[in-house]
Order: structure tokens, then C-alpha cells, then sequence
């Protein structure tokens, strides 16, 4: 599934303007516009391509683009611009029908004004200053969910700014036509993985359904023995491969079945269009092995995973590999583990059973096998790392009952104190921002989960941009994060929220 999601996506780039002007000033209006999209398009940092449209001048042209806009599939989100000043009662009737992100450019076609020479010809032309409060004020008026930005659009914090909306605008675009495969069900007993999968297709767009894993089983039982030939060579070309697992030595048969896994779920997740699934390690039916390297492989591909039935982490963590696509870094599944707890230096070292994402690894993981002390199976083959230090966020997603609430940490993943030559999982070590009793005060205080994404290749705007689009609630442990103010905001966001869903 390495196909991207943002080559084939596009924003749209409107204008606003009024037939007033006369078709000299508009042919103007046009051209500015066209420089700026232009602008836009061309920055490396913007992941979609800018689409210029023609400027619009009345009610009936802006309804039909944002409608136009909600029924092409391509068309990830719109960014208006006010060139001149466009009488905001045109816009009701389309923002009102706008169904896909906003984002509102605040900008100007000159940088510098003309100091010597401005009239008012110039002062008619270049009037964004006031039509963009126009349309602010229709916008807010109206309600409507946007993110505002404003700047020239040569300036790179503008483009951005605008870069960081975009990726947002591609991982909701991911999420809405998202279908997860969950084999077998929810951890027995677990609360926090649960959640209400009806209110995630009906705010998020995803399908979560579940299947039995012996039908899993069945497509991994007729991969052919020479597609699990060449697959284990693959991995010998790939992974520093324990003796014991190499071809003629006694785990080999090990590592071909856990081939096999690999080859089965990418045939049973194509099939199916399934672009993230579960696995249950008290479930795993007619499986020899719980699922390691397959699903470490799988995840980085780009397919979200959870474990113990965790589809709220596996789809958070495809909307994120979404909108990171081409970005450095690495995006993974993750759980906070375990402790380091000497005072003033306390670490998070966070790994999994066996699914951590090498898309995260400092070098080139170890392919291993060990006994697993949980499920009951054969040894499972996995990939063995540390992951890169360098700044990172981990992110949960939690079902509140009422509503979904987004939790992330901003972190430093550092390299472990120490070698961990014992230890045979995937992991990560870092520090919590602001320091570890903040953070894991907060984490606890906000009913976050211990299942999380852990991406380096974002950063938290794009999760604000996300939670802004998707309205649902993002709250931040970052820097300047206290426990009083946080547990306020909790409390404040605990009554938004509810009153914004209406009855
Ligand atoms: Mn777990």
C-alpha cells in the first residue's frame, strides 16, 4: 500500500471579489490571484497542489464551487481569499453547503507599499484589509470552522503555516473514506480501547468492522511456499538477521511461517481495501504466531495498527502516516511501558508486545526471535531497534462517552542511558515536556489512553489543525503546560464541547 495520499489530492484556491470593480480591475483581481495560488503551488513545503479557480463575483458562482468542491473526491479543502472586497452575503448560501475544510488566507499581491506613487487606483485594488474582515465576519457569524492565516504568501512562515493545514486537510481526507479490519475483538476487560464505532463513522468517516481471524488464517494458509522464498530474502537483505533464523538453521521454519503472516494480511487487507486493522493476542485462532514482523512491516508501509482491538489507535495512526506522507521522521504505535524514575531525570520507555513501527528505528533493526511469556503460541519473529532521538509527539485518542477526546505530549525521544541487550522489543525512551510529573499528571487527569501514536514527523499544529477540522477536542501537554490550568481547561472544554453538539 505505498501509494501516496497527497500526490493526488488538491486544494482549491478561491478568490472573492464583486462585480462592481468592471471587468478591468477584475482581469487584474484574477491575475494577482493566479500569482499568489501560483506561489503557493510551487512551495516544496505544501504536500497537495494548489488549484486556482476563477474569481467570484456572485451568489450563485460561490455556491455552485463549494458544492462542486464537496462532491470531488480529489478536493481536499478550499483557501479563500478576499482579493478586493467581496459583500459577504454573497457567501452565506456556500459556506453554508461547504462540507470540507476552510482555510482563510489573509494576504496581498504587493509586499511593499508604493509609497511614492499610491492612489486610488492602487487603494481600490489592494483592499484585502477590509474585505477579509468582510468575510472573517460572515464566517464567524455563520459558525464555521476555518483556520485563519495571514501573511504575504512568499513569506515561508505563511507557506508554512498553510503546509501544516494541508496535511491536516490530507489525513481527514484519509479518515473520511478509511475501512479498518479488526481480527478478533477488544482486550477482555480493557476500557480504554473500547468506543463507539457508529459516532466514529458518523464524525470521523471511518468503517471499523470486525472479523473472525480464522478467516484471516484461511488466506494465510494458501500464500505459496515460493512467495514465502522470496519474502525471506527480502528480509535478509533488510534486517541484520539472527543466526538462528537464517536459512538451513533451526528457526527458519520460524521465520518463513512469520512470512507467511505478512504475505496472508496484505492479501487479506488489498482485498478488502483495508488500509489499518487489529490483531488480539487472546484471539488469534488458527495463527502459530502472534503477528510481530508482519505487523511492524505493515505499519511501515503505511497501514494504521492497534493492538488488543484497539481500532481508535490504529485509525489515528493511519490519519497521521496520511498526513505525513514524505515527510521524514517515522509515525508508530506505541504504549508508555515502563519508568526510569531517578528525581529530575525520569524517562518514558515505551514499546509494545512486538508492533513497534521501523519506520521510527535509528538503524538497521535486528530481525529476532524470542518466547513470548503471553498468548500461548509459538515464538513470534520480530524487529528488534531503538528508536531516533529528536523531538516527537505522542498522541492517544480516548472515547469520553459523550464524545472523542484527543490527548498529546510533546516529547524528547532520547537515546537509552544505557544498552538494553536483554530486552527483545522494538523501543523508544524519552522525556516528557514539560517534565515527567506534569506530563504524566496530565496524561492521567485527561483519561488518556496507554495505547498512542508516536510521530516524528509531525508536529502538534498539524494535530490542532486536525482536531479543528474533525471538531473534536485536542488537548496539549506542552512547555507551558501547568496541571491548574490544564485541569481548567478540561473542565471549560468538558462544557464546549457539549453545548457545541446542539441536541
Ligand atoms: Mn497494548
Amino acid at each position: 500500500m505505498t501509494s501516496s495520499t497527497t500526490d493526488t489530492r488538491e486544494i482549491w484556491f478561491l478568490t472573492g471579489s464583486q462585480g462592481l470593480y468592471g471587468e478591468d480591475t477584475l482581469r487584474q483581481v484574477a491575475e494577482q490571484s493566479r500569482t499568489v495560488a501560483a506561489a503557493l503551488d510551487g512551495s516544496a513545503g505544501i504536500p497537495v497542489r494548489i488549484v486556482w479557480k476563477p474569481v467570484l463575483t456572485d451568489a450563485a458562482a460561490i455556491r455552485r464551487t463549494c458544492l462542486d468542491a464537496n462532491a470531488d473526491d480529489t478536493c481536499i479543502g478550499l483557501i479563500t481569499w478576499m482579493h478586493t472586497f467581496s459583500p459577504a452575503k454573497m457567501w452565506i448560501a456556500g459556506l453554508d453547503a461547504l462540507r470540507k475544510p476552510l482555510l482563510h488566507l489573509h494576504t496581498q499581491a504587493n509586499t511593499r507599499l508604493p509609497w511614492s506613487t499610491i492612489d486610488m487606483d492602487f487603494m481600490n485594488l489592494n483592499q484585502a484589509a477590509h474585505g477579509d474582515r468582510e468575510f472573517g465576519h460572515i464566517q464567524s457569524r455563520l459558525g464555521i470552522a476555518r483556520k485563519t492565516v495571514a501573511g504575504h504568501a512568499t513569506d515561508p512562515a505563511t507557506v508554512h503555516r498553510i503546509a501544516h493545514w494541508a496535511r491536516a486537510a490530507a489525513g481527514r481526507a484519509e479518515l473520511a473514506t478509511l475501512k479498518l479490519a479488526r481480527f478478533g475483538d477488544n482486550m477482555r476487560d480493557v476500557a480504554v480501547t473500547e468506543g463507539d464505532k457508529v459516532e466514529a463513522q458518523l464524525r470521523l468517516g471511518v468503517s471499523v468492522n470486525t472479523y473472525g481471524v480464522n478467516d484471516l488464517v484461511a488466506v494465510v494458509d494458501d500464500v505459496a511456499d515460493a512467495d514465502v522464498s522470496e519474502l525471506v530474502k527480502d528480509y535478509d537483505d533488510q534486517y541484520r538477521l539472527a543466526p538462528e533464523l537464517r536459512a538451513g538453521a533451526d528457526r527458519h521454519d520460524a521465520l518463513r511461517y512469520a512470512a507467511r503472516i505478512e504475505l496472508g494480511l496484505r492479501t487479506f487487507l488489498q482485498d478488502g481495501g483495508f488500509r489499518a486493522f487489529t490483531t488480539n493476542f487472546e484471539d488469534l485462532g488458527g495463527l502459530r504466531q502472534l503477528p510481530g514482523l508482519a505487523v511492524q512491516r505493515l505499519m511501515a508501509d503505511g497501514y494504521g495498527f492497534g493492538g488488543e482491538g484497539d481500532w481508535k489507535t490504529a485509525v489515528l495512526l493511519r490519519t497521521l502516516k496520511a498526513a505525513a506522507d514524505g515527510l521524514p521522521g517515522g509515525t508508530s504505535f506505541m504504549e508508555d511501558y515502563t519508568y526510569h524514575l531517578e528525581p529530575g531525570q525520569e524517562l518514558i520507555l515505551g514499546a509494545h508486545m512486538l508492533e513497534v513501527c521501523p519506520s521510527i528505528a535509528a538503524g538497521t533493526p535486528s530481525c529476532e526471535i524470542h518466547p513470548l511469556s503471553i498468548g500461548g503460541r509459538e515464538d513470534p519473529v520480530r524487529l528488534v531497534f531503538d528508536a531516533a532521538p529528536g523531538p516527537a509527539v505522542v498522541v492517544g485518542l480516548a472515547d469520553m462517552g459523550d464524545r472523542f477526546r484527543l490527548v498529546a505530549n510533546e516529547i524528547d525521544v532520547v537515546d537509552p542511558a544505557e544498552p538494553l541487550p536483554r530486552l527483545p522489543v522494538a523501543r523508544a525512551v524519552w522525556k516528557p515536556r514539560p517534565d515527567f510529573r506534569t506530563a504524566t499528571e496530565a496524561w492521567l487527569t485527561a483519561g488518556a489512553p496507554h495505547h498512542t501514536v508516536l510521530t516524528r514527523a509531525l508536529d502538534t499544529d498539524v494535530l490542532d489543525d486536525l482536531a479543528e477540522m474533525l471538531a473534536v477536542e485536542l488537548v496539549l501537554i506542552d512547555d507551558t503546560t501547568t496541571i491548574r490550568r490544564f485541569t481548567r481547561e478540561l473542565r471549560w472544554n468538558q462544557a464546549y464541547h457539549r453545548l457545541a453538539q446542539g441536541f
